[in-house]
């Protein structure tokens, strides 16, 4: 059987096999950052940590190649831990073990960890290497991206010198990433007024689940069910029909997620229980219809339960009821530049009760466009303000706005095509990169992320395309040979 070592590049690959070796999920970055300072010292290149636990380091221009501008290659230090239930690994203390299987690298039941130590790997090819032609090069190893991305946010001001930024986390050969979203979560909190349950009244449960949920950023294109959504318009057009009284709502759970389920207790006399019982068949129909296509598996019940002891005020009601109806949630717009991302949305994630009588809406926005990420977090601020709550938001992340007028854009387009005689396509995503935390202390930064070709990251079945992992590092190369001159 081949070995990886025995792959094409055969520089990358010997440093990828040797990463496989070093447990590194995130926040346990220790053996990986000694291995890469040993690394350094062995080289006799220069290396720094700062207090967040991102690691530098640089290597000279190679002769002739000293007029350029600086080129940082960035990639993160830690990885995903994922495994299947029947698979033993301990992933602070075994090695990844990785197949070859039809053009693919694989782990044995875990993640591999090629994101990113594929960016590890070509990074350190490059340092070690005598033959490869480039300008001042600062490679730039970033820690626990995946669980929060704190070292991307804790970088200082300038820690490196370079103004031309590589980011080796892209996961499709042949795609060239110029933008990413920025973030901010809105939560509103809403003091419940509370009576006691009347009398002469039954209780029924309205469930909403079966839907796929997803992720509020890369999924929120896809015009998928938000269980949230679906139940408040139940709620709001039953109400419009029958005295229905709340006692509790809850749905949703994770702020970047779409919510699949969400239940709400209401109260009704019990001689219009068949007639909600109609009603509630038809509104389950229609909704069914309109997403079928999308959430083929929607479910929606209604059945009886145990009266509760209170319910919420009348007035009180009204209001909620309106303001989650008509709550914005999905895509806000799409980019002016880049056809077909979306450039600013919002996700209704989840409302549950905190504490004894307090209900906490949470929802979450996203833009590429910095002030237009602030507009939408002050929109859903202003709209949970009518219902008299408390709202605040998260610090938020800044996104990266596409810049199709980059230089290093321009020079990577070219490149690709010389290359391989097709065009790159350049895209941008809906979920946060690195790369907009960057912009924070650099904002002059030119820069541009790609990567080889992954499947199924953070999951078990991540696997990598060797044929693109010679093609990435072709492409690299090409990119510092390349180099913007410093003007
Ligand atoms: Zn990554």
């Amino acid at each position: 059987m081949q070995k990886i070592t025995e792959l094409n590049p055969h520089e990358l690959w010997k440093y990828f096999s040797e990463i496989l070796a070093i447990p590194r999920i995130s926040k346990q970055e220790e053996q990986i950052t000694e291995y890469l300072v040993n690394f350094a010292a062995r080289h006799t290149l220069d290396c720094k940590r700062d207090s967040s636990g991102n690691l530098l380091i640089s290597k000279p221009a190679t002769p002739g190649m000293e007029s350029r501008k600086g080129v940082i290659l960035q990639s993160h230090l830690d990885m995903v831990g994922e495994k299947h239930a029947s698979v033993e690994h301990d992933f602070s203390r075994d090695p990844i073990r990785a197949i070859i299987e039809d053009g693919w690298v694989k782990a044995s039941g875990t993640t591999l960890g090629a994101d990113d130590g594929i960016g590890i790997a070509a990074s350190l090819a490059i340092l070690s290497s005598g033959r490869i032609k480039h300008g001042p090069v600062e490679c730039l190893f970033t820690a626990d991206e995946e669980s929060g991305m704190t070292g991307a946010l804790g970088i200082p001001p300038g820690f490196f010198k370079g103004s031309v930024l590589l980011n080796l986390d892209s996961e499709d050969e042949g795609e060239i990433f110029i933008g990413c979203a920025g973030g901010i979560d809105t939560i509103a909190s809403l003091k419940l007024k509370k009576k006691r349950a009347g009398r002469n009244r039954v209780a029924m449960k309205v469930t909403v689940g079966g839907l796929k949920g997803g992720h509020s950023g890369d999924e929120i294109h896809r015009g998928l069910g938000n269980s949230v959504k679906i139940l408040s318009r139940f709620l709001w057009n039953a109400d419009q029909r029958f005295r229905i009284r709340l006692a509790s709502m809850e749905g949703g759970k994770a702020r970047n997620a779409i919510p699949r389920e969400a239940t709400a207790i209401i109260t009704i006399p019990p001689r219009i229980l068949e007639l909600i019982q109609v009603y509630f068949d038809s509104f389950a129909g229609i909704v069914k219809r309109e997403l079928e296509p999308v959430e083929p598996d929607m479910e929606m019940t209604m059945e009886q339960v145990e009266m509760p002891e209170s319910t919420i005020r009348r007035k009180q009601q009204k209001r909620l009821f309106n303001t989650l109806y008509a709550c914005p949630n999905g895509v806000v717009a799409m980019s002016q530049t880049i056809p077909g991302l979306v450039e600013t949305s919002t996700n209704l994630a989840s409302v549950k009760l905190s504490g004894e009588d307090t209900l906490e809406i949470v929802t979450s926005q996203r833009s590429s466009v910095e002030s237009a990420k602030r507009d939408i977090a002050d929109r859903i601020s202003s709209h949970f303000t009518l219902l008299g709550a408390r709202v605040r938001h998260s610090d938020g992340y800044p996104g990266w706005k596409p810049n199709m007028g980059s230089e290093v854009l321009g020079i990577s387009r070219e490149v690709y095509r010389e290359l391989f005689a097709e065009e790159a396509r350049v895209k941008a995503i809906h979920a946060g990169l690195e790369c907009g935390l960057f912009l924070q202390k650099y904002p002059d930064l030119d820069m541009i992320s790609f990567g080889p070709t992954i499947k199924g990251a953070h999951t078990p079945e991540e696997r990598l395309d060797i044929a693109s992992v010679d093609r990435f590092w072709r492409f690299l190369l090409g990119m510092l040979e390349k180099a913007p001159v410093a003007r």
